[in-house]
């Protein structure tokens, strides 16, 4: 049997009304967006500034104002070293949960002589306004930021940074790929003036996403990663992945229509989840309980159980102890240690992602399975029973 998929932080399956406004594009109508002289060539083309627009209203930006890409990480990479390199030096503001792809490419431009500001954040996962206030200068040419975690769901307020940093005439980069169809996202009212977001975590293909370049003072000049034939403005050259961003396109407009009515549906599943787990186990705790987070995401701390080992018992399941980047590495997850949660603890945390074809009967076997899975493992943990001994019968769940 198919196991029940709940790791949709990590990727979420193709929605099948996307395939279908991809399969032409696959097939009879194969040309290159950049053939003008040509039929094929042709429709290719207005198939892409279709998808253009959609990407576009997704975000709250205009058509021409995207630049298509391989994904997240390639838009993150174009919009960090694409801009420190146009400026030449200068320091980034940034946060110490973000995801790998942005990590990284700080850790690449610090290397090169760029100063790097790594904030903390609260231990519900948020971050005060205020924080990143104190921490632009003079020096400061970026402030990168996540909309939405990809480990906790913790929802920043984009809404009062972009304020923050037109006021102070910073530009703000958001890491959009896991907030981009589940919450609202408003670029030109939040004054964000560059956005990263990817396909396949919004049910469209891998391979594909968006760096959104919005106008304005002053003027944002980016240096090209990839260079080509000028494609996309001559901010990213090479050959476009025409049924990919018809997907892309086509994926964010199905998102949208359907955000509300989807995010009440899935927060429902996940409380429901929540209680189902909280009220059969004890030693659970929650990470990242700020009040705003996606309303698919759960990451839970099961204390006296190795979150590996909780994976291995239960195979019918697909989750993930934390980012999908840090998984395939022994190294415990860097944002629940910034949450200030210890080495024992990240290893105990799980974290469900629901999406858009998850059930109610999943739910319900994926506690059950979890709950089995737990008090077996608890049993077998001499540190669990002595805890018991210690704190007396009542609090035994077994
Ligand atoms: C998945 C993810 C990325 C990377 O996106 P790709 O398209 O897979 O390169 C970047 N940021 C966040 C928050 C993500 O969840």
């Amino acid at each position: 049997m198919t196991p029940i998929y709940l790791d949709s932080h990590a990727t979420t399956p193709l929605d099948p009304r996307v395939l279908e406004a991809m399969m032409p594009f696959l097939t009879e109508q194969f040309g290159n967006a950049a053939s003008m002289t040509h039929e094929f060539g042709r429709s290719a083309a207005e198939a892409v500034e279709r998808a253009r627009a959609q990407v576009a209203a997704a975000v709250g930006a205009e058509p021409d104002e995207v630049v298509f890409t391989s994904g997240a990480t390639e838009a993150i990479n174009l919009a960090l070293k694409g801009l420190a390199e146009a400026r030449g030096s200068g320091r980034i503001v940034t946060a110490t949960t973000e995801h790998p792809a942005t990590l990284d490419t700080c850790a690449r431009l610090e290397r090169r002589g760029f100063a790097i500001e790594r904030l903390p954040v609260e231990p519900d996962g948020s971050l005060p306004v205020e924080r990143v206030a104190a921490a632009l200068n003079d020096e400061t040419i970026l402030v990168s930021l996540l909309h939405a975690n990809n480990e906790i769901g913790v929802v920043h307020d984009i809404g009062a940074l972009g304020a923050l940093c037109a006021a102070r005439g910073v530009p703000l980069h958001v890491d959009a790929t896991q907030s981009v169809g589940k919450i609202p996202v408003r670029m030109a009212e939040w004054g964000v003036r560059l956005l990263s977001l990817s396909g396949h975590k919004v049910y469209g293909p891998k391979g594909v996403g968006a760096l959104v370049v919005r106008r304005g003072k002053p003027r944002l000049r980016l240096k090209a990663q990839i260079d080509g034939g000028g494609h996309e403005r001559g901010m990213r050259s090479g050959t476009l992945n025409v049924p990919g961003v018809v997907g892309l396109g086509r994926a964010l407009e199905l998102a949208v229509a359907e955000m509300e009515g989807e995010a009440a549906r899935l927060a429902g599943l996940r409380d429901r989840l929540r209680a189902r787990l909280f009220g059969a186990l004890d030693a659970l705790e929650e990470n990242g309980t700020a009040t705003n987070k996606l309303a698919h995401n759960l990451n839970v701390v099961f204390r006296f159980v190795d979150s590996v080992a909780l994976l291995n018992a239960v195979p019918e399941l697909a989750v993930s102890t934390g980012s999908a980047c840090s998984s395939a590495e022994p190294a415990p997850s860097h944002v629940l240690l910034a949450l200030g949660r210890d080495e024992t603890e990240a290893r105990s945390s799980v974290r469900f992602g629901l999406h858009r074809f998850t059930t109610a009967d999943e739910i319900d076997r994926a506690a059950d399975l979890v709950i089995a899975a737990v008090r077996e493992l608890r049993a077998q943990s001499g540190l669990y029973m002595t805890e018991q001994d210690d704190h007396g019968s009542t609090r035994r769940d077994g």
